[in-house]
């Protein structure tokens, strides 16, 4: 574990701390370029931006290391780039996976439909029964995979009986931490050797850049390097540049989201039109204990179960005014979304509520907007029903 020599909220604004030259511009440029001048008769490896070496792509990479606590990080093109490149690393044909069952829907694609292509097998656990870690491992185990905390019902993945088995056998424990950011979860503080991140999402916050990033030790690293400029989905510098500029308010972002997050749990919580809410900073919620043990931050997504099923859910979203409904998080604009729509659109209504996913389930993401306003805009909603 690496350990930032300044807070977060700083690391997250300066990087790294550097020496400051007169008349160095104070904000780094973007460096438009593909490529770069290449010294003649040297062995120096060549900059390009697909190797992901760029003065902005490391820059960032660097940045986001520190936060995480880890020797290295590399960013790539999307969150599923960075978890398929990641799991790539560390799996080989024949090798089996332990994955989490409750993941995001993309991941249990990439599994369920390529990696079987690849020949790597894969166990489903459910995490909330910690004893099923261990009955998962077999002779080819390589690697667990969780996510946490969970889309949409905030669960929050306890890693202790996951590290047991992955240090007895000597398993890669990779971890997703989008929902999170490392302002409220650092995996690798808590035994996981890979983390990964859509940095669509938090990171970048303004739903307006498509990214992610693997963070770990400089030898898995520079083999997700290895693999990425082979495979080709290297972070373009301008959107590396926008991503830089975007951490710069992760930590103020993330905190005010999680005082929201908590405002509008606590408030939602004693509505009667509101059949439940799932949020780990509730005392009520089943993992809270656990996320009281291991986050920082609760985080600013809130599970909504509105009254009325399918229906009371539509009704309530059509009058929102403030809140958006649209897919994906962690922007500083609040969205909303229907997991029964979405993230869980291929599985029965038997399959969801299994799974404790009720169709009048909502997902809210809160932004950063006056928290009076927000819960307004959902009393306001839920008063219609
Ligand atoms: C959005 C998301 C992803 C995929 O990220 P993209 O940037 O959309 O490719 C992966 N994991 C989680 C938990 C996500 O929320």
């Amino acid at each position: 574990m690496t350990k930032p020599s300044h807070g977060r909220s700083t690391t997250a604004v300066h990087g790294p701390p550097a020496r400051r030259h007169p008349d160095q511009p104070v904000v780094q440029p973007i460096y438009q370029s593909t490529t770069y001048v290449n010294a003649i008769g040297s062995d120096r490896e060549v900059m390009y931006e697909r190797y992901g070496n760029t003065p902005n792509q490391v820059a960032l990479a660097r940045k986001y290391a520190l936060l995480e606590g880890a020797e290295a990080a590399i960013f790539l093109a999307s969150g599923m780039a960075a978890t398929a490149m990641a799991h790539l690393a560390v799996l080989r044909p024949g090798d089996h996976l332990i994955a989490s069952e409750w993941i995001y829907g993309g991941t249990r694609r990439l599994f369920d439909e390529e990696f079987d292509r690849f020949g790597i097998a894969i166990t489903y656990v459910n995490p909330a029964l910690p004893r099923a870690w261990r009955r998962a491992v077999k002779k080819t185990t390589r690697a667990v995979f969780f996510e946490s905390p969970t889309n949409p019902l905030m669960r929050v993945v306890d890693p202790t009986p996951v590290t047991a088995i992955t240090k007895e056998f000597g398993l890669a424990l990779l971890v997703d931490s989008t929902f999170a950011s490392p302002i409220n979860y650092r995996p690798i503080e808590t035994g996981a050797d890979v983390v990964i991140t859509s940095a669509t999402k938090y990171l970048n916050g303004h739903s307006d850049v498509t990214a992610g990033a693997v963070a770990g030790t400089q030898s898995l690293i520079d083999e997700v390097i290895r693999l990425s400029r082979v495979w080709g989905p290297a972070l373009d510098s301008h959107s590396a540049w926008l991503l830089d500029r975007g951490m710069k308010t992760l930590a103020i972002r993330v905190e005010r989201q999680n005082a929201t997050g908590l405002a509008v749990a606590q408030w939602a919580a004693n509505h009667p039109k509101v059949a439940a809410v799932h949020y780990p900073g509730l005392t009520a919620h089943v993992d809270h204990a656990i996320a009281a043990r291991i986050l920082s931050g609760f985080g600013g997504m809130v599970g909504l179960e509105i009254q009325g099923g399918s229906e009371g859910a539509e009704h309530f979203l059509r009058r929102l005014r403030i809140v958006t409904h649209a897919p994906s998080l962690a922007g500083v604009e609040s969205l909303i979304s229907e997991p029964r729509l979405t993230s869980h659109a291929s599985l029965t209504p038997d399959q969801r509520k299994t799974l404790g996913i009720a169709d009048g389930l909502v997902r809210l993401s809160c932004g950063i907007e006056d928290v009076d306003d927000l819960i307004d805009d959902l009393r306001h909603a839920l008063d219609g029903l």
